[in-house]
């Protein structure tokens, strides 16, 4: 028997004009690219989306159709996402921080029509343009009084493309598997991959990432994303903020400690979230400068995996509430975060922060199993490590017009290979020990490169660290960590190994230690270890 409830589409229209209706006046508070802060609300922007959207139709962009969104996170940017996805057409946003051949195949793949871009890209879009086989319409999200006099591109201008319309639209009504946005992984080996949403799993997932145990949006709340709205729908907070009708403050492109700390003071900040490179700017200048959080109480940290010394920075020094997440573009993206129970409540503060390094607990909508190298099951008791497995409405079923990465993508139970591996407890909590590709195997075993680096960063000396593994006769494999000096400081190896020693197994200690001025990162802000393992392919570790 069915049942008698509407049959109502989950559409991200329903977002902002939910917002529009009953949060009207919730700012949206961006420090534009143009420089000055701007002040919008959600009833604002739900008419200017609508402007927008009638605009789109205008350039030829119609159901289904591609438009590239190059923008640091701010309310046009905001804009876009509803008014794109709003009428049926995909809001692909680019991540400008990729290298130039893979920017080039991602437009020309995802075949974009338009493309709307930040003045701070335009140096970018000139040199890639005639490389860009699809794109008819260039438009620099800006006003007149700030468009180049001239370029070689013919350009169009945001705000006069708006002006030229009204709001007089309503959201078009579909179905809710419609392809909403697409999102590009940033692809370390082969091609990059498209993620591509649907309305369901981005309502779905937006709704889960309210939860209290997850983002904990409320209306009381001034939520600033740091992660960039360029990058997995900046963690759904552009859509829960909406859902839930919290305040909401974009950085625009200043993202260094500074910046960052005077906009949380200035704007009054209670919740942010970022990846771990952001939070180390951050607690780095407040430490220096001797400063205070007037509102700060919560963060999540996810992207990578976090170091004890940055929990307890924030927690114990500055009394701000670390939340850890996993996730990845193809879950939309958050998989998992690390709040406590209420069985925890007992812990001391320590053992309460050993609980928050794990990356979590499962999102409702998250199914997770991890297996063996032969896809079997493995226990989730803590100790048993494997390769994570997920699935779920907010997880890839395939990629975006690729079919040799799509078949690769699924086991043959049809979960979806995160490619990470790690142990779940009996509580439901995980811990990524590793990426599959950089797990350490050392007769037999496996040393988790994470965990070490962690324990390296927490050397008084050590600004950040890598660990990989180098081909040994005996062992098979044999770990190199590679670290970054703070500031001034000269560590040396053994006194490195003999911290890290006093705190694991004899045989995960690194081999060898090489220090070195900086590391390479992926456009994510990710450890490139391929690019370590290049560099280091030669490198003899002791008694080798
Ligand atoms: P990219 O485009 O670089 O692939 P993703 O955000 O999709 O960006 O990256 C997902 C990957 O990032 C995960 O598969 C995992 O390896 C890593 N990751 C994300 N969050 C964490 C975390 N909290 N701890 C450890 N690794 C993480």
């Amino acid at each position: 028997m069915r049942g008698r409830m509407m049959d109502w589409p989950l559409l991200i229209s329903s977002l902002i004009e939910h917002a529009a209706q009953n949060h009207a006046d919730a700012e949206i508070v961006s420090r534009s690219v143009e420089g000055p802060m701007h002040r919008t609300t959600y009833a604002e922007v739900n008419r200017r989306s609508k402007q927008l959207a009638k605009a789109l139709g205008k350039l030829d962009v119609g159901f289904g159709d591609r438009v590239a969104t190059l923008a640091w996170n701010g309310y046009r940017h905001v804009e876009l996402y509803y008014a794109i996805s709003g009428i049926g057409s995909v809001c692909h946003t680019v991540n400008p921080r990729l290298f130039v051949d893979q920017l080039i195949y991602i437009f020309n793949h995802a075949a974009d029509k338009v493309l709307f871009f930040d003045l701070t890209f335009l140096p970018l879009v000139e040199k890639l343009a005639a490389q860009m086989k699809t794109v008819r319409h260039f438009v620099l999200m800006t006003d007149r009084a700030h468009m180049p006099a001239s370029s070689p591109l013919k350009l169009l201008c945001y705000e006069e493309l708006l002006a030229a319309e009204d709001d007089d639209l309503h959201w078009p009504r579909f179905d809710e598997l419609t392809a909403s946005s697409l999102c590009y992984t940033s692809g370390t080996t082969g091609n990059p991959k498209g993620a591509l949403y649907t309305h369901r799993s981005t309502v779905i997932h937006a709704l889960t990432c309210c939860a209290t145990d997850v983002f904990s949006m409320s209306a009381e709340d001034s939520v600033c994303p740091i992660v960039p709205m360029f990058h997995v729908n900046g963690w759904a907070v552009p859509y829960a903020a909406a859902m839930s009708g919290t305040r909401l403050v974009m950085p625009g492109p200043a993202l260094d400690g500074a910046s960052v700390a005077k906009l949380f003071n200035d704007e009054g900040v209670t919740f942010s979230l970022g990846v771990p490179t952001v939070w180390l700017g951050l607690i780095k200048h407040m430490d220096e400068t001797g400063g205070k959080f007037r509102t700060f109480k919560r963060m999540l940290v996810g992207g990578s995996a976090i170091a004890p010394s940055l929990v307890e920075a924030f927690q114990k020094r500055y009394g701000v509430n670390v939340r850890h997440g996993w996730g990845m573009s193809e879950l939309s993206p958050v998989g998992t975060t690390g709040t406590l129970k209420r069985k925890h409540m007992g812990l001391s503060e320590d053992e309460k922060i050993q609980v928050q390094l794990k990356q979590g607990r499962a999102l409702y909508g998250v199914e997770m199993k991890i297996v063996d190298a032969e896809g079997k099951r493995l226990p989730h008791d803590g100790k048993a490590q494997g390769e994570l497995l997920v699935r779920g409405p907010g997880v890839v079923s395939g990629y975006f017009n690729d079919e040799e990465a799509s078949r690769a993508a699924l086991d043959e139970e049809g979960w979806f290979r995160t490619g990470d591996v790690g142990t779940i407890d009996t509580d439901g909590y995980l811990q990524i020990t590793d990426r599959r590709k950089d797990v350490i195997k050392s007769g037999g075993e496996w040393i988790s490169s994470i965990d070490i680096e962690n324990m390296a960063i927490g050397h008084p000396d050590i600004q950040e660290a890598a660990v990989i593994g180098l081909p040994h006769q005996k062992w098979g494999e044999r770990p190199l960590l590679i670290a970054v000096p703070k500031e001034g400081k000269t560590p040396t190896k053994e006194a490195v190994t003999q911290f890290i020693a006093g705190k694991v197994e004899k045989w995960m200690v690194p081999d060898d230690v090489v220090f070195v001025k900086e590391l390479p990162h992926t456009a994510t802000g990710k450890l490139l270890k391929i690019k370590l393992r290049e560099d280091f392919k030669n490198h003899r570790l002791p008694g080798t």
